[in-house]
């Protein structure tokens, strides 16, 4: 069964097989299992370090050019690829196969792309004597050996964020996949062991408890870098507190969406359907917590109503489904248990969804709740599914005010006709981003990441590589 799939680890230049318990891959359109993947021993991460501080030597030594050289045949390789790791995403995560090939993967290349040339384009503060006899410089050089650990909604996408900087910034790397959705990262382990240099990057498959707390523990390890959820994270700064770590943490969120009375009511319901169920929410960004003003409340409830149910999913024809299953069984309980308890509020309306669907896979149907009020768990609590609550705010300073409460802070969004209104309540809001008049696009020269709980740190943009490198004064007596 695993003869189609890629399922070795890579350790320097070495594939091989994990030598520990294999972890099942479930397909999350059937729930059928899918193959078994072994996971890294002690052993083999221990290896994975020792080779990835090995190659730092060197690898941090190399110019930008050679760095965006390499990332360069990285994106070629990707694209020249890009059918079958859209596939493998669509299949290991239950994407439509449009999303894969015409969303994601693009992306991915794009990424590398974008890295490939920021890393040679590097500026900052200017070398003098600010001190008389003495000439000063800045360095900003790479932090070492990056523990890497992604989650299971846009693996590869997930991978190339962490990769590109780091790497281009000169660390090196032992990236762990989510145990659930590692294919991708496994084929693309068989192709860096041919384009990069033996352990620039090494990829150790496993569960979190096991093989990611042992490589965050290890004392190899200089950064930790993980997109997760919040619980992970602090696991992360429990670990990172033992050695003093560099930590870059994107955690999770629960995106406010602030609807003015003289908002174009149309392009919001548009851009509800699409940026509140893409990837059937589980998304950290998703537009999932709608605030409305009281004059358009009640059109918007009843027009999203009506458009969230023509979201095509489930066909048997995949090329027309526009979002797919959640990821696990347990993902599916744990998005219709929110919904369960918001339905006994005598408050609340479920106007749309509201139930599990299909026969086998774990598929939950793009639900929309209205009337919910501000202290429910669905309104602050990350759901991670196909599900957006409406609640009707009064005036401009309580629907900042809800936005801005509870523990995420990684995006939001602000839907208005009125310029200077968009403005002052952009900046009141307390968020990683925030989009006026859309949500949710994201484009590799600009920064992604949270504030509050949602953590910090960077991805993709000039910043990123930032966080990848550290600022170092170099001064010369003459
Ligand atoms: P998760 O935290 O359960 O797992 C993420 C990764 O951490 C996995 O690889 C897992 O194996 C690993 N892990 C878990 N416990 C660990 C431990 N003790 N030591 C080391 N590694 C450990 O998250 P998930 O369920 O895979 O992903 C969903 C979460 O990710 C959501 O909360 C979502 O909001 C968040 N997310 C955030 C962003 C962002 O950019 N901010 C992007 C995508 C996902």
């Amino acid at each position: 069964m695993t003869r189609d799939f890629d399922t070795s680890l890579l350790i320097g230049a070495a594939l091989e097989a994990g030598h520990e318990t294999a972890e099942k891959v479930l397909n999350p359109r059937t729930g059928a299992l899918i193959l078994e993947v072994p996971e890294a021993s002690t052993d083999q991460i221990d290896r994975a370090v020792a080779a990835a501080r090995r190659a730092f030597e060197t690898w941090s030594r190399t110019t930008p050019a050679d760095r965006s050289a390499a990332l360069h045949r990285i994106a070629d390789a990707i694209e020249a690829d890009a059918d079958a790791f859209a596939a493998l995403e669509a299949l290991n995560c239950g994407k439509p196969i449009n999303a894969a090939r015409g969303d994601e993967i693009p992306a991915v290349v794009d990424c590398f792309r974008f890295f490939a040339g920021a890393v040679r384009v590097q500026h900052g503060a200017v070398a003098g004597e600010y001190l008389a006899g003495h000439t000063s410089m800045i360095r900003r050089d790479a932090v070492g050996v990056v523990a890497s650990i992604a989650p299971w909604n846009y693996p590869l996408m997930m991978m190339a964020w962490k990769l590109a900087p780091a790497i281009g910034a000169g660390n090196t790397i032992v990236f762990k996949p989510s145990e659930q959705t590692p294919l991708t990262a496994l084929k693309l382990a068989r192709t860096l062991a041919g384009l990069l240099p033996e352990g620039v990057v090494n990829i150790v498959p496993g569960r979190g408890e096991t093989v990611g707390s042992y490589l965050i523990n290890h004392p190899g390890v200089d950064m930790i870098s993980l997109t997760g959820d919040v619980a992970t994270g602090k696991k992360m700064l429990v670990a990172a507190s033992k050695s003093v770590k560099r930590t870059h943490l994107e955690l999770g969120g629960k995106a406010p969406v602030v609807v003015f009375d003289d908002a174009d009511l149309g392009a919001v319901v548009e851009g509800l359907r699409a940026f509140g169920y893409y990837n059937a929410g589980q998304d950290c960004t998703a537009a999932c917590r709608v605030y409305a003003g009281k004059k358009v409340y009640d059109k918007l409830v009843a027009d999203l109503t009506s458009a969230v149910g023509t979201i095509a999913i489930g066909q048997d024809d995949d090329t027309v489904n526009e979002i797919g299953p959640l990821i696990s069984m347990r993902q599916r309980d744990r998005v219709a248990s929110f919904v369960e308890r918001a339905r006994e509020l005598s408050h609340v309306e479920i106007t749309t969804g509201g139930a599990a669907m299909g026969q086998g896979g774990f598929y939950y149907q793009p639900t929309v709740i209205a009337g919910a009020r501000q202290e429910d768990e669905i309104v602050r609590r990350e759901v991670f599914g196909p599900v957006v609550s409406v609640t009707p705010f009064s005036d401009v300073d309580q629907a900042v005010a809800w936005a801005n409460e509870g523990d995420y802070g990684l995006a939001s969004s602000v839907w208005t006709r009125d310029v200077g209104r968009a403005m002052e309540t952009a900046a009141r809001l307390r968020y990683g981003c925030t989009w006026i008049n859309t949500h949710f696009m994201l484009v590799n020269e600009m920064p992604h990441g949270g504030l509050k709980q949602s953590g910090y740190g960077k991805d993709l943009s000039t910043y990123a590589i930032e966080d990848y490198s550290v600022v170092r004064h170099v001064m010369v007596r003459h």
